[in-house]
């Protein structure tokens, strides 16, 4: 974001010992002649409309830093003075500049610190307790007591016990995917598009916004706003970005999609590919296949899903084979006994 300075204007500010109402750059109450306090909140004169100042002293001073604060008497006196005007005291230390760089008027928008007012946060860290050494056993035995029970967990997880059983029945699924060459129609910016696409419809989108200017953009200003100089003078500014728009297309271009899916199924060993009858336009998108074995094992009947066809194909019914069963009674291993 850009900002821009339209110009400058008058502040106000009023008296907080007898609320009188002065013009910013004057730094002493006009009516009872108490310092203007450091803390002070400037005013915008008028918060419609900006009576900018022409006078060029005027703009130089705002444009020179925020005002001292003389640490005897509190007098204000401008950034470059060195000693203070109302009891000559030495300002070029301890003196106080007044805060700058925020936004005046309460709707204002907060405005981000300018540099020369960052004051650094301080690096120190209160540093922890030395944590006591007996806390410090307890809670490795709670970690080694955690880390215990993910061990052993895995463990029964992936214990199995060997079965001996037989095939009850067996299942299979082939799948082909059937891909065609045919028109996709698209929508892309237009340097996004693909060169051999036919473009057909266009019309200019924002894109994104550019701090700096663009060829082709547009500058977008938010609502001017006065910020505080910490002089009594006003800067009045207007953030920008210049929006950059470019030709967001429609587009047809020539693409292999899925169109279908060819799929045969049935039960023990007669297994075959679906047929394929495919137009010129078409090509075979990929292949698939899965078989589940049944068996069973003293009673109970355990499923093993592969797609694996050398086992399948051994897998007939009233054989037998050695299974590995995990505790939750997942297959993890099938073997025919010989
Ligand atoms: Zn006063
Ligand atoms: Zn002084």
């Amino acid at each position: 974001m850009a900002r821009k300075i339209l110009g400058y204007v008058q502040l106000i500010w009023h008296c907080d010992s007898c609320g009188a109402k002065n013009p910013g750059a004057i730094k002493s109450c006009t009516a009872c002649g108490a310092p203007q306090a450091i803390d002070v909140k400037f005013e915008q004169v008028d918060a419609e409309s900006f009576n900018f100042i022409k006078d060029e002293a005027l703009i130089r001073m705002a444009q020179s830093g925020p005002d001292k604060h003389c640490p005897y008497c509190g007098s204000r006196n401008l950034a470059n003075a060195l000693t203070c005007l109302q009891c000559t005291g030495d300002l070029t230390v301890g003196a106080k500049s007044r805060p700058s760089g925020m936004a005046v008027g309460e709707d204002a928008q907060p405005v981000e610190v300018e540099p020369n007012t960052y004051t650094p946060v301080s690096a120190y860290q209160p540093s922890m307790p030395p944590m006591s050494r007996n806390l410090l056993l307890v809670l490795m035995l709670v970690f080694l007591i955690i880390c215990g029970y993910f061990a052993w967990n895995t463990i029964r997880a992936n214990r199995t016990i060997n079965k001996s059983a037989t095939v009850v029945s067996s299942t299979w699924e082939r799948n082909i995917a059937i891909e065609a060459y045919t028109t996709v129609s698209d929508s892309d910016w237009r340097s996004d598009i693909p060169y051999n696409a036919t473009v057909s419809s266009c019309y200019s989108r924002h894109r994104y916004d550019s701090s700096t200017y663009v060829s082709g953009s547009v500058e977008s200003c938010g609502e001017p706003y006065t910020v505080d100089t910490g002089t009594g003078i006003g800067q009045v500014v207007q953030d920008c970005v210049y929006e950059v728009y470019e030709d967001y297309c429609d587009y047809d271009i020539m693409d292999w999609v899925h169109v279908d899916t060819l799929t045969t199924t049935g039960t023990n060993t007669n297994v075959a590919w679906p047929d394929l009858n495919l137009m010129q336009n078409q090509r075979v998108g990929g292949r698939s296949e899965s078989y589940t074995i049944y068996f069973d094992a003293d009673g109970k009947t355990y499923t093993l899903r592969t797609s694996d066809f050398d086992i399948y194909q051994q897998a007939l019914p009233g054989s037998l084979w050695d299974l590995a069963v995990s505790v939750r009674g997942d297959v993890r291993r099938a073997e025919p006994q010989d």
